[in-house]
């Protein structure tokens, strides 16, 4: 299929005025002021008073299911294709959590690989919270090589009860094992890292990237949004060269606890001259979202939402007066760029044709094109997961 989009502002993410933008299957042919262009097999799309972005990037996305921290009647359901796609995000990155006994990367896999059958783009962690990382090849850097959907490894989790307290030197092997399967694959290799609530904050990872050859670059902390002073610490970590991540799935009760709302913690980070491309959001969606009393003892339990990025996206704007472009690179450029993901994160000629099309006047999403393929039209679902 063919589209021709025409007469929308674009943002690339950087502001590029009013362009024309045409599709050819999953890809970008070209974009320029004025296009045309005629055939019985080329879709016109009027787009006067709407604004083109990148499709958004989820970095971290429990898209089989998480959770299952208050037994086994809590572990979170699969993501479905739709809850995605209404919340403009075209790609995704799969990670297991704390359980990755009931939970497998072979469940993980094909649930990506259905995702991506439906029309979405998605890559996984290998690996899960625990070190020694459990793998499907019994290696690290064998199944970033041998398997194309891993990209790296995650979430590991530091500074948490429920991390398996690995040491400098366990964390700086799986770091490099991932690093050299990455390098060896032509993918990041990224580590990424869950960030719990412990007074230990970064310090492992600043220990790692002292006494190891690993560059901060290496590593992506999330979470950092979870209070004040863990967010200091992550702004001392971007000055070492590290990204950092935060959180938009939250509640009330994490709220009140002193979490800070992601996009409140994105602008705060820019104020404080962070550059954005150390800086992203991610929605965390279908990861549990316990709530601990004071002695660690679990008392409730929610689900986290991929919408939520849209939201904090919005609320990035609306709220806290961050630029659309840099609120728009938080949730799209930055984490392509991170994780090394080729032709994603920008509305570029030879890029993968994820865009959102939405009102410049409320931001509602109108369209959503997941390479090449219109997923969303008028703020519907004209695709829809098998089982939805
Ligand atoms: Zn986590």
């Amino acid at each position: 299929m063919i589209y021709l989009i025409k007469g929308a502002d674009l943002y690339a993410p950087q502001p590029l005025g009013q362009q024309d933008i045409l599709l050819s299957g999953h890809k970008i042919l070209n974009i320029a002021p004025s296009i045309e262009i005629i055939g019985k097999d080329v879709v016109h799309i009027e787009a006067d008073g709407c604004l083109i972005t990148p499709g958004f990037v989820d970095s971290l996305v429990h898209f089989g299911g998480g959770g299952g921290e208050g037994g086994f009647h809590t572990r979170t359901p699969e993501m479905q294709l739709t809850e995605a796609t209404l919340a403009g995000v075209t790609t995704v990155i799969g990670a297991l959590g704390t359980d990755a006994t009931t939970r497998s990367h072979a469940d993980l896999l094909a649930k990506a690989r259905g995702l991506s059958n439906e029309g979405l783009s998605t890559y996984c962690y290998t690996g899960s919270y625990q070190l020694p990382a459990r793998t499907v090849t019994g290696s690290v850097t064998d199944d970033l090589i041998l398997i194309d959907k891993f990209i790296g490894i995650g979430e590991v989790a530091i500074a948490d009860h429920r991390s398996s307290q690995p040491s400098v030197n366990e964390l700086a092997r799986v770091a490099s094992e991932s690093r050299v399967g990455g390098m060896l694959s032509g993918k990041g290799g990224i580590v990424s890292i869950h960030v719990g609530d412990s007074d230990e904050q970064l310090r492992l990872l600043h220990q790692v990237i002292e006494q190891s050859d690993l560059p901060a670059r290496q590593f992506y902390p999330t979470h950092m949004n979870r209070n004040k002073s863990l967010l200091d610490a992550g702004i001392n970590w971007t000055k070492a060269g590290g990204s950092i991540d935060f959180t938009t799935s939250t509640n009330q009760q994490f709220l009140d606890q002193g979490e800070i709302p992601a996009a409140g913690a994105l602008a705060y980070c820019l104020k404080q001259g962070v550059n954005i491309s150390q800086l992203t959001m991610s929605s965390d969606g279908n990861a549990s979202l316990p709530v601990f009393d004071d002695k660690g003892d679990l008392v409730g339990l929610e689900v986290g939402r991929i919408n939520s990025l849209y939201h904090s996206f919005k609320q990035a704007i609306d709220h806290y007066q961050v630029p659309f472009e840099l609120a728009i690179a938080s949730i799209s450029t930055s984490p392509a760029d991170i994780l090394k993901l080729q032709n994603k994160g920008r509305v570029q000629v030879g890029y993968d044709a994820d865009l959102v099309i939405m009102s410049k006047t409320d931001l509602a999403i109108d369209k959503v094109f997941a390479m090449g393929r219109l997923m969303v039209d008028k703020g519907q679902a004209v695709v829809k997961g098998t089982f939805e």
